[in-house]
């Protein structure tokens, strides 16, 4: 039986009713269900109930591509089966946005499988499938009979994809996946190749000629839902050795981008970047030709720079290309390329590259429509003349015409020969009509322009164009510009479009939605009720690459919304068609003043949110609007207006400004407070009477967020300000750059604003003000004397009145009711995804911390959007051991609600990033359902208490986590708040580490809550505990407000050395602050380890300062009070006298590495994690990899993993006869160690960019590739196995504590750090600044000769932090206090 009779047979046994598309009689006759419909209405008239559709071509398709998209819209159930004609699979890609399965078959058999497969899918979540197959001209049977077949479709119950194809394994015995691999080797095998090929087109005449070359190709076979997991299971796990990925479609359309690329987009970064990749496109295939072009394929992909888009294979037959006029238009243009693929006759009747002025374009469209219709005028004069066929021609020429709205098409064919007619006529009626004989023409004429329409003149066509209201009249605009700063002043041309009310008009983005642009581009040809307008996006960027980037960030963050608008539908829902999830503020206005945003609403989950959004600000807006005008009541006729506008980067300036603001408005002025980009520069500030800005330093002398944009226009802009009075206030560091020549940064945002608003005429108040943080009280020395300066100027008493003190951290915690605040109701508002302030505050204590994606900041802003809000989640785990399940629900969450990684911490924890506000609950909910918990991760409480790591001795180590847990426990907040924010309503859900059900206090209704030991407003600061067991120091105890150095006699800890006053945080250039290391101040027993904790915590809680945070660590406290007498009180407080000191010898504060069998006969693996952060690579596969370690431990209920305080983890307790899978596991999954350097393994880095919102550098993202030159140095001169403890930050807060390291890196600005020499190898000194402000090369430039020095001239087993303070070098840091000493450039 033929291929379609089969498709029919499956069809008509699986579903109620059967189109067949133009149907051979035979078809009709031999099923009863089979309903015939002609090839003109396709789609149109299939009903409701679930139906197959059969015989449906490429071309059919693509035509009938809106009708199918309102089909699915609508949740119609369907099985649509298209015929892919001459191979060309172009029509795949355009259907990837319909919401639609999409399958793509190979062969003949493989169609009846995936019919199956798709009915069954289609029965099982009633989700339409769209089958693409390839025609066979072969005759077969079918393998199985349709009585099983039917019996197979009745008993199947399942949902999901993998359901469906395991009864498609019942059924036909074959095994099919979304993803083949050719040469077929089998999934499970592991296989080195050269290259990758992901291929979306017709395998076969491929497959056979693979084995010539070292390639594997991916075959797509399930397109939607893109198996992105898989694909990229495939590129990370499966395959490897490979130098090159490239993303082949077989296709006709070269649209200079590839969908396929396009789809894996997001797990490019989880391939090596040193794999090459590429995209290309294949024509036709056939066995003559593949060879040649296989291997034209893979030797570009060889070339050091392959080229990008390359074309092989024999061409298709192509429609006839797009005509121009009289010019051509560009042949690169995707766009155009689109329009071709929609009507191959399509005219362009501009030149868009050469000639993109639009009066220039719409001239010539009116010109043409002028002549066309002086044609028809002439046509109907002389029509008399004509008789027979002529005169029928003519006529009906002349009814297509005239008729505005045609029923049918008059074709080109149709209008050539009318024209070639008139030329054999030999009547002086058909030369005069001749001479207009261009105008006979009947194709789409399309204009093309630039977004220079956007813009004054353009905009004047633009609103000529929509005001002719011609109906022929078809725009495309393409919007190329991807650079931020010319938004502004830019008209929104859709929006204004839409407000005419008669014109199409849609808003499209290639690289975003492929279906939506071609269904666009469908209902803008076919729209003849007025002009029809496409605004079409395509972002240049520097590579392919950034344009895709470039196009994502605009849609998703809603500056380039998606939709489709045809005023001329009956129903809302059909007219305004939004094809993406947000959108901006204009459009929302626009939509609201339509009434159709509750219809939208309803649709979108996330559209809700952001309309919530707006309402909401609508809502604050008209709140203040009021208060305005209340308080300008009682004003009346008070002082004159003034700004005060500041730029802040860490609060400061933001402080002062609004302190400024306080006391202008109690002067009597009436004030308004705004961030220095919220003024617009052409609008606001001329109209300013008196203006005051307050700005702070960045980077390298650069304006801080939240001025940049205000700067940049005011730079560029001519206005004048000659009525506008100003004065400017700045903030900076005279010494944060030592070196004369770079004196010039210092304060220079505010000096250049002062000197522009100068001369652009502004009357200045008042001489420049210059705070300087060196000044002995900070910026506020230079501010005192300026203020007055001000008010003197403006003619008001320089006194202020008594103002309150601005709300400190100690009175967020007294007001929180025991960490309460307003954070329940803070998750619960959806209309933002940030929280209070305070809030911000009293979350940390509760383990979360909210950031947001500082490199999205700018760009958010300038869309009129929050930055992007997301959590950090820390857990507590004391005494830093997990179990398999523990490692498994964190590596769930980070991939259902997390960015896919997590952090092993300094603190030798886990650590979610990129937690969403609405995830948070359910994250600290499954944390807690493992029996961990989140409580007093951060915040100013006892932090995680952490112990070393001590694989080698599991007695010890076991008591030495106990304690861990003791002191944990004992020193643990007592609120109740933690539960009821995150757990209650969860019943039996144990709390965290202890477990035991969830406690809470209620007394009436009220919860009464108690911190009997830290107090209703917590510790001045956090306090942190650790425990390490010499000779090791892998916890860095001598960083701890309280250390405990274990003493061990007869194989039992039988007490500790303590060690306090350890600490990390600096201000760069604040010579009051410095990290220090802990001083010993005696032994005490085992079982007093606890109290003495407790005691240290309630010295601290007692004695630390709580006006000023940056002196309120306990190292301070102990310094101002001096040891002695610290030790005493202390002493007091236990009612005990400290031992005297036990001597102890540590060696080393680093991980060893590899394999170690314990005391008792188990075994432990330490595995090398760069920097902490669990996440796949293809080098180093290792999420998926200790995911299948934490399965397999899971499974056999053997191990545990212990994370270390250098951030790497141990896979231990594990008996010898796990150890081989465990090793196999370790090989398959790259954790070699024996490929890093002896620096690399001794190293650290914090998080810094983009999440933390301190991080004046990188640091986790660039340390490898410091690391990467530094090796390259350290191979030569023969130190590759030497340990170095190396160790990078973004700031001085120091939580990867780089002042304990030999050599370390603080980051002082963007691409600048200080660099700190003199730590010692075993962590007990702190280092020292031995450079200010060093770039990469100036780092390496000074470390490089002084490794080769330390490598010729060290004694034996002298680390480099001894060597350089031996060879003096630096000086070295013997206590705290003395850091600065000696440390001239700072
Ligand atoms: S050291 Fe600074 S930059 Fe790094 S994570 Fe800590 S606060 Fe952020």
């Amino acid at each position: 039986m033929s291929q379609e009779f089969n498709l029919a047979s499956i069809a008509s046994v699986l579903a109620p009713k059967v189109y067949a598309v133009d149907p051979p009689k035979q078809a009709i006759d031999s099923f009863a269900n089979v309903e015939p419909l002609s090839r003109n209405d396709a789609i149109q008239f299939v009903d409701d109930t679930f139906s197959v559709v059969l015989g449906l071509d490429s071309r059919d398709f693509i035509v009938n591509l809106p009708v199918i998209g309102a089909k699915i819209a609508r949740k119609q159930s369907f099985v649509l089966t298209v015929r892919i004609s001459n191979s060309d699979y172009s029509v795949v890609p355009a259907a990837k946005d319909l919401g639609a399965v999409l399958l793509i078959s190979a062969n003949a058999q493989e169609s009846y499988d995936f019919l199956f497969l798709a009915s069954l899918l289609a029965k099982g979540d009633g989700k339409p499938v769209i089958l693409f197959y390839k025609p066979s001209s072969a005759e077969d049977e079918l393998t199985y009979t349709l009585d099983d077949l039917e019996k197979a479709y009745g008993s199947y119950d399942g949902s999901s994809l993998q359901d469906a194809f395991q009864k498609l394994h019942q059924l036909s015995t074959k095994t099919y996946s979304e993803l083949e691999l050719l040469p077929s080797s089998g999934w499970i095998a592991t296989k080195r190749y050269d290259q990758v090929v992901v291929f979306l087109g017709d395998p076969e005449p491929i497959a056979s000629h693979l084995k010539n070359f070292s390639v594997a190709l991916i075959n797509v076979k399930v397109y939607r839902p893109f198996p992105l997991a898989e694909l990229k299971q495939l590129l990370t796990s499966k395959l490897y050795g490979y130098k090159a990925v490239q993303f082949v479609e077989q296709s006709s359309v070269s649209l200079q981008f590839s969908p396929l690329l396009l789809d894996a987009v997001e797990i490019l970064t989880s391939i090596s970047k040193d794999v090459k990749v590429i995209y290309s496109q294949v024509l036709k295939l056939d066995q003559d030709n593949v060879d040649l072009a296989l291997q034209h394929l893979l030797s570009n992909a060889k070339l050091e720079r392959p080229v990008q888009n390359l074309t092989f294979g024999r061409e298709f037959t192509q429609p006839q290309p797009i005509s121009f006029e009289d010019v051509k238009a560009s042949p690169d243009n995707a766009y155009l390329k689109i329009l071709q693929e929609v009507d191959a006759g399509v005219r362009v009747l501009n030149d868009y590259d050469t000639n993109p002025v639009p009066e220039y374009a719409l001239g010539r469209f009116f010109y043409r429509d002028r002549q066309r219709t002086k044609l028809a005028d002439l046509v109907e004069q002389k029509l008399h003349r004509f008789q027979g066929t002529l005169n029928d021609d003519l006529a009906q020429w002349l009814l297509w015409a005239r008729n505005e709205n045609p029923p049918e098409k008059y074709t080109s064919e149709e209008s050539s020969a009318l024209v070639a007619t008139l030329s054999k006529s030999n009547r002086t009626a058909a030369s005069e009509l001749l001479q207009f004989r261009d105008f006979f023409e009947s194709r789409t004429g399309w204009i093309v322009g630039s977004d220079s329409w956007s813009y004054d003149t353009g905009l004047a066509t633009f609103h000529q164009a929509l005001q002719s209201g011609n109906k022929r009249l078809k725009l495309l605009i393409i919007d190329t510009d991807s650079s931020v700063n010319r938004r502004q002043g830019k008209k929104n041309l859709g929006l204004y479009a839409m407000n005419y009310g008669n014109a199409y008009v849609a808003s499209v983005a290639l690289y975003s939605s492929y279906t939506q642009t071609l269904t666009a581009f469908i209902e803008a040809n076919a729209y003849n009720q007025g002009p029809a307008i496409i605004i079409a996006y395509l972002p240049k960027g520097e590579s392919h690459l950034d344009s895709l980037k470039l196009t994502k960030e605009a849609v998703d963050s809603g500056y380039w919304p998606l939709y489709r608008y045809n005023p001329h539908l009956a129903d809302y829902s059909d007219m305004f068609k939004l094809d993406s999830s947000f959108v901006r503020r204009e459009l929302k206005e626009f939509l609201d003043r339509e009434n159709r945003l509750t219809l939208l609403a309803e649709k979108s989950a996330k559209l809700q949110y952001n309309l919530r959004t707006y309402n909401e600000s609508v809502n604050q807006g008209i709140q203040q609007k009021s208060k305005e005008a209340f308080q300008s009541l009682l004003d009346n006729l008070a002082g004159d207006p003034m700004t005060v506008a500041y730029a802040s980067d860490n609060g400061n300036a933001a402080g002062l400004a609004k302190r400024l603001a306080n006391r202008a408005g109690s002067k009597g002025f009436k004030v308004r407070l705004a961030q220095l980009d919220d003024l617009s520069v052409d609008d606001d500030l001329p109209l300013e009477t008196n203006l005051v800005v307050v700005t702070s330093t960045s980077g390298q002398g650069e304006f801080p967020n939240g001025g940049k944009q205000f700067w940049d226009a005011l730079r560029a802009g001519t206005i004048d300000l000659a009525n506008v009075h100003a004065a400017v206030f700045g903030l900076g560091d005279s010494k944060y750059w030592p070196r004369a020549e770079d004196a010039k940064y210092y304060n220079r945002p505010s000096r250049q604003l002062y000197q522009r608003l100068e001369l652009l005429g502004a009357q200045m108040l008042c001489e420049q003000g210059l705070g300087d943080d060196q000044d002995a009280d900070g910026f506020n020395t230079g501010y005192n004397t300026w203020e007055p300066k001000l008010w003197q100027a403006l003619g008001v008493s320089a006194e202020n009145a008594d103002e309150p003190p601005p709300a400190t951290n100690e009175d967020f915690k007294r007001e929180s009711n025991f960490l309460r605040g307003t954070i329940k109701e803070g998750l619960a508002d959806t209309s933002t995804g940030a929280m209070s302030a305070s809030d911000q505050q009293l979350t940390k204590f509760h383990g979360v911390y909210l950031q947001d994606d500082r490199e999205l900041r700018d760009q958010r802003k300038k869309d009129g959007l929050e930055p992007a809000y997301a959590f950090m989640v820390r857990v507590r785990l004391a005494g830093n051991v997990s179990t398999p399940d523990q490692w498994l629900a964190i590596d769930r969450l980070a991939d259902t609600r997390g960015n896919h990684t997590f952090k092993i911490t300094t603190r030798g924890t886990y650590q979610l990033h990129g937690v969403v506000k609405q995830d948070l609950i359910p994250v600290v909910r499954d944390i807690n359902a493992v029996a961990m918990d989140t409580l007093g991760a951060c915040g100013d409480v006892c932090r995680n208490v952490i112990c070393g790591s001590l694989p080698a001795q599991r007695h010890i180590h076991e008591q030495m986590a106990h304690m861990a847990r003791i002191i944990s426990k004992r020193l643990l907040p007592e609120t109740t708040a933690y539960h009821e924010i995150f757990l209650q309503e969860l019943g039996d859900v144990p709390r965290g580490e202890e477990g035991g059900p969830k406690r809470i206090k209620v007394g009436g209704n009220a919860v009464q809550d108690a911190e009997p030991l830290l107090g209703a407003t917590y510790l001045p600061r956090k306090f942190k505990v650790a425990i390490t067991v010499p000779p090791y120091n892998d916890v860095d105890v001598y960083a701890n407000d309280t250390g405990l150095v274990a003493i061990v006699e007869d194989d039992n800890i039988v007490g500790f050395d303590v060690l306090i006053g350890g600490g990390m945080g600096t201000t760069h250039n604040n010579t009051k602050t410095y990290p220090r290391a802990g001083t010993n101040i005696g032994y005490v027993p085992y079982d007093k380890a606890p109290l003495v904790c407790e005691k240290m915590l309630i010295m601290h809680r007692d004695y630390g300062d709580r006006k000023n945070r940056k002196h309120a660590r306990l190292k301070y406290t102990i310094d101002d009070m001096g040891v002695p007498t610290f030790k005493a009180r202390l002493e007091e407080l236990l009612g005990f006298k400290f031992e005297k000191s036990r001597p102890f010898k540590i060696d080393s504060n680093i991980d060893y590495f590899g394999w170690c069998k314990d005391e008792t006969g188990l075994n432990h693996y330490t595995c090398y994690i760069e920097n902490g952060r669990v996440s796949d690579t293809l080098d180093s596969p290792h999420k998926e990899g200790l995911h299948k370690i934490a399965q397999y431990l899971k499974e056999t209920g053997v191990g545990l993993f212990r994370l270390t305080s250098n951030q790497h983890v141990i896979i231990s307790d594990i008996t010898d006869e796990h150890v081989p899978k465990i090793k196999a596991l370790l090989r398959e999954y790259k954790f070699s160690v024996d490929k890093f350097s002896g620096l690399r393994k001794a190293s650290q880095s914090c998080v810094a960019f983009p999440t933390c919102g301190l991080a004046m550098a990188e640091a986790e993202r660039y340390l490898p590739q410091f690391l990467d030159r530094l090796e390259g140095e350290l191979e030569k001169l023969g130190l590759r196995n030497d340990s170095i403890v190396l160790r990078m930050t973004g700031c001085p807060n120091g939580c990867a504590r780089p002042w304990l390291a030999e050599v370390a890196l603080v980051g002082k600005s963007y691409g600048f750090y200080n660099l700190m020499l003199g730590g010692s190898y075993n962590g007990d000194r702190v280092n020292k600044i031995f450079k200010s402000n060093v770039d990469e090369d100036q780092a390496i430039g000074i470390l490089v000769p002084l490794f080769s020095r330390w490598a010729s001239e060290r004694k034996d087993g002298e680390h480099f932090g001894d060597f350089v303070i031996r060879a003096g070098v630096i000086k070295p840091t013997l206590e705290g206090k003395k850091f600065w000493e000696d440390v001239k450039d700072f």
